[in-house]
């Protein structure tokens, strides 16, 4: 089974083709403004451009032609509206010149779901991005929220703060690497509230820092260390909440070498696993969303994608029905409940444990 996925939620357009749980090809395309932050306008209009020469790209990398492909999978969000109507338009073009099952992922869940590739079985997933900042796991038969940013996503915030001291977009690694010639830590404030954290008094007192000439390099190190201490704590207290002995880290500032080591020396104090996929399957990515669609279209879980205005929310009818299909090898994710205490399966048909709930349900589910 072939699965192609699209991504396209903000600033990446990108394209993976996925066969029985195995990544083919990531293909991916940032959209970087000359200047200043993101407009939803110019990014669909990038994703425009390199839509048709991505989904070549991948099929070519793949090595393998769009006959062969089984199903397609894109991100249905959250999301930018204009920059996810580019995906599902060109999602939705393939699925019905081909005649093949459209799959609409949750974007959030595609990073958990892809933590699969590194060994991940049931994690606690802290999802650091752009425009994201949550801590997401499966709990009572729900991919459900423990924790999220108040105010800007951790990605952004660093991003801002790299535009005000003229670091070009994106500003996160940079600031990894100045942050490394660091020497003294200035206070900033510490925004942690219950499980949730908020980052825009950080970003003004830093601002502030900059205007009062102190040293880049410090700031950059104050900024992690405080930012980062933030999310471990909370991600260590949605662990001990759910009793989980996995960790994940997913989204593009999980690529930073320093919250890393945070996370992974918190995650080992509590005798957890750590867990972190390579750098090309953090950032957002069509390959997991093909990997995730894969779970979901193996679980009967699709659209047919027409008629537009009536779509099915099962996989009956025309075109091609993505009836449940044996699991891949590593599947399920979530082991299975004692038969005395049946429950709902999950959004991607497995089913989970039943820790006490706590959190609200993601939403949208894949449904
Ligand atoms: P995403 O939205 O998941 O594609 O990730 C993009 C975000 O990740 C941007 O805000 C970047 O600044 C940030 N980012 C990428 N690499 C790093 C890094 N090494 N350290 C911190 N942030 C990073
Ligand atoms: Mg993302």
């Amino acid at each position: 089974m072939i699965l192609l996925g699209i991504e396209s939620t903000a600033h990446t357009f990108s394209c993976g083709v996925v066969k029985e749980g195995e990544i083919l090809s990531n293909v991916i395309d940032m959209y970087r403004p000359p200047e200043g932050g993101i407009h939803p306008r110019e990014a669909a209009e990038h994703h425009r451009e390199v839509a048709a020469s991505v989904i070549g790209e991948a099929l070519k990398r793949a090595g393998v032609k769009l006959s062969e492909i089984d199903a397609v999978g894109y991100s249905k969000g959250p999301g930018l509206g204009p920059a996810l109507r580019v995906g599902a338009t060109a999602a939705r073009t393939l699925a019905v010149k081909l005649s093949l099952p459209l799959i609409p992922v949750n974007h959030c869940v595609a990073h958990l779901e892809v933590g699969r590739i590194v060994g991940a079985k049931d994690p606690v997933l802290l999802y650091v991005s752009g425009g994201n900042t949550q801590v997401i796991s499966f709990s009572e038969g729900r991919y459900r929220i423990f924790g999220e940013t108040q105010d800007i996503g951790v990605g952004n915030m660093l991003d801002k703060f790299a535009r005000e001291a003229s670091i070009p977009f994106p500003g996160g690694p940079e600031i990894e690497r100045l942050a490394e010639e660091g020497r003294r830590y200035i206070e900033l404030p510490y925004s942690v509230k219950g499980m949730d954290v908020a980052f825009s008094g950080i970003l003004t007192a830093a601002l502030t820092c900059l205007k009062r000439g102190e040293r880049l390099e410090d700031i950059c190190f104050s900024l992690q260390e405080t930012i980062f201490a933030m999310l471990t704590e909370v991600t260590e207290r949605a662990m001990a909440h759910l009793k989980k002995s996995e960790v994940l880290l997913g989204g593009g500032v999980a690529r930073n070498r320093r919250l890393q080591e945070m996370v992974r020396t918190r995650a080992e104090e509590r005798g957890a696993t750590f867990f972190v996929p390579p750098p090309d399957l953090c950032v957002d990515n069509g390959a997991m969303i093909a990997y995730t669609a894969e779970l979901m279209y193996r679980a009967g879980i699709g659209v047919s994608p027409e008629p537009a205005d009536r779509r099915a929310p099962s996989c009956e009818g025309p075109p091609r029905l993505p009836s449940p299909r044996p699991p891949l090898h590593n599947a399920p994710h979530h082991p299975s409940p004692p038969p005395s205490r049946p429950h709902p399966p999950g959004p991607c048909g497995t089913s989970g444990p039943r820790p006490p709930a706590r959190g609200r349900p993601l939403s949208p589910p894949c449904t």
